[in-house]
């Protein structure tokens, strides 16, 4: 059997013939051709270690002081050394001779971190929103408002008297719901976020005085507060923020980028940044719609309002927070199937 013979002398390999000794002790190395001046050597099995089979890749075996031979992928060498290396080389070794294999372990790597990413990420990010401290809540809602002072908003200018006015209907309307010694009505001028409102991880809702402007009524506000609260409710602005940088995360993790500040770093720019998901929007949107009934308001308000917002060219498209992620169409008729199902009928509360 042929090999190259790296001898550690010399920088160009020698060409060798290998055999086994009749005692099967020691493999005899003999270089043939160019170099059969070269003196042959026998390199005891003791002192040689020899790598394991690794699908067809050469199999190198070294002997201290007289360099290392490189074994091309050869079946009788293989059936002279037959494996070696503990399971995990032999089951390597099993996997790398079999390209199906390889397909196979790829499509289950991309289906793996799919699966963490769909599923386990949100689940993660829900989990670990329940056990934020309220510090952290307080502290990232602080940072972000800053951030929207920077994009421009300014201090509400509505009357005293209507802010109260909001401010009661609200506090009435979720009196009874979880968290809801944490949610705080405020008011801003949105300047460029227009006609809006959004929730904030520490339960502070604020809405804009465009928005107040632009509905119709108190019952539409009403509806577009009790969206806001289901986002309060199920820690929608935490989770969102924990979902997306924990799939900036991830990537670093497959890309190889994974600086321990990449999570600090981007929790209050996701925050910021990311609109709810869709599945969000519609968990808020459907809490909202049993609050409202059970509190005799109608979701037709909601429909309303979203049917406002596009008349107005909604500028929370372009804007971020009270976002329309599935479109208005899709909310107004789900907002409109709920309030004839409803009826807006007084159910006693507590009801669901
Ligand atoms: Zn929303």
């Amino acid at each position: 059997m042929e090999a190259d013979w790296f001898d550690g002398r010399s920088s160009r390999a020698l060409r060798v013939s290998l055999r086994l000794s009749v005692d099967g002790r020691s493999l005899l190395v003999e270089p043939v051709g160019p170099d059969a001046d070269v003196p042959a050597e026998a390199w005891p099995l003791a002192e040689t270690t020899i790598t394991p089979r690794l699908g067809r890749a050469p199999r190198i075996l070294r002997r201290p002081g007289c360099g290392q031979l490189e074994v091309a992928d050869a079946p009788l060498f293989d059936a002279w050394f037959p494996g070696g290396g503990g399971w995990i080389e032999r089951s390597a070794d099993w996997l790398e001779r079999r390209r199906w294999m390889m397909v196979a372990s790829a499509m289950a790597v991309v289906s793996l971190v799919l699966a963490v990413a769909l599923v386990g990420v949100p689940l993660a990010a829900g989990l670990v929103a329940e056990r934020m401290p309220r510090s952290i809540e307080r502290h990232a809602s602080d940072q972000v408002l800053a951030l929207l002072e920077h994009a421009g908003i300014r201090p509400t200018a509505l009357p005293a008297v209507r802010q109260a006015g909001l401010a009661r209907q609200f506090r009435a309307l979720v009196a009874r719901e979880p968290r809801a010694g944490e949610m705080a009505l405020a008011f801003v001028r949105g300047g460029r976020l227009g006609a809006n409102a959004f929730a904030l991880p520490d339960g502070r809702i604020f809405v804009t005085d465009e928005l107040v402007e632009l509905a119709g009524s108190d019952d539409e506000l009403l509806a577009v507060l009790a969206h806001e609260a289901g986002h309060h409710v199920h820690r929608h602005a935490m989770r969102g923020a924990l979902e997306s940088s924990s799939a900036l995360l991830l990537a670093g993790v497959l890309f190889g980028d994974v600086s321990g500040s990449s999570l600090s770093v981007g929790l209050p720019a996701a925050l910021l940044s990311s609109r709810f998901s869709r599945g969000h929007e519609r968990q808020a949107d459907a809490y909202a719609f049993v609050l409202l009934q059970r509190h005799g308001r109608t979701p037709g308000a909601f429909a309303s309002l979203l049917r406002r917002l596009a008349r107005a060219g909604d500028p929370a498209e372009t804007a971020g927070y009270f976002s329309s992620h599935p479109p208005s169409a899709e909310r107004i008729a789900a907002a409109e199937a709920a309030a004839s199902a409803g009826g807006g009928s007084t159910e006693p509360p507590g009801r669901l």
